[in-house]
């Protein structure tokens, strides 16, 4: 058994059924991927446009490919006919560009909305009251291509689990409250994505559906 595929069975093992796992495969190449695909895996990760269509292209098209990174509206166009779900959106003018490209190329495009939830300055992602904001602008704009099916969060990169909980339990309770405020008979609206290679299983514990989990699947990736 090829160490890929041990590695996406470990971690199967660990997480129930009803959590999704995402294998997040950002600067591995497509020989990498097409070994956990081959081992059954079928979400994968992807945080850069040209490097997703890249792959997208290569490799089997029945992979669902999430898009996970930080995503400029010009570059929206390369990715809207195929990504199964855009993790990352944390404002209106990104919204509005996924919806047109959702309309060109004749789908509903799902979304999560990211959130701020870690103490580093550097991260991307929306308050809870940027976040009302944006579903209300949302709204009125009528941006019926775009499917808003929950929220996805990093925290803090810490050892301290106490911390990392505290920050997981934050997201979940976010998700509930916009539940029940905006999304209450809106069964799409229920994915929790967060967990990460070091902190998924603090994650599953606070609620998490969907991890996304790369240096664990595929080893360490070279820093760029
Ligand atoms: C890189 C990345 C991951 C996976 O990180 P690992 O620590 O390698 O598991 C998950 N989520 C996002 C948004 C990422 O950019």
């Amino acid at each position: 058994m090829s160490l890929i595929s041990e590695n996406l069975e470990k971690i199967r093992l660990q997480i129930p059924d009803t959590v999704r796992l995402v294998a997040v495969s950002k600067t591995m190449p497509a020989e990498n991927i097409a070994e956990a695909y081959a081992a059954g895996q079928r979400h994968f990760g992807e945080n850069k446009v040209q490097e997703l269509a890249a792959k997208y292209e290569l490799l089997p098209k029945d992979i669902q490919w999430h898009f996970i990174g930080h995503l400029q509206t010009n570059k929206v166009k390369y990715i809207a006919p195929f990504v199964q779900l855009i993790e990352s959106v944390d404002s209106l003018k990104l919204l509005i560009e996924i919806h047109r490209q959702a309309v060109k190329a004749n789908r509903k495009i799902k979304c999560l909305l990211q959130f701020h939830i870690a103490e580093e300055e550097t991260k991307f992602g929306l308050d809870k009251e940027e976040a009302i904001v944006l579903i209300e602008q949302m709204r009125q704009h009528n941006l019926d291509h775009v499917l808003i099916c929950g929220v996805m969060g990093m925290a803090t990169f810490t050892e301290d689990v106490v911390q990392v909980t505290k920050e997981f339990r934050y997201l979940s309770s976010l998700f509930f409250e916009l539940k029940s405020d905006y999304f209450k008979h809106d069964s799409l609206f229920s994915e929790i994505s967060m967990g990460m290679s070091g902190d998924y299983l603090i994650a599953i514990k606070e609620g998490s559906t969907n991890v996304r989990i790369g240096s664990n699947i595929f080893g360490l990736r070279n820093v760029r």
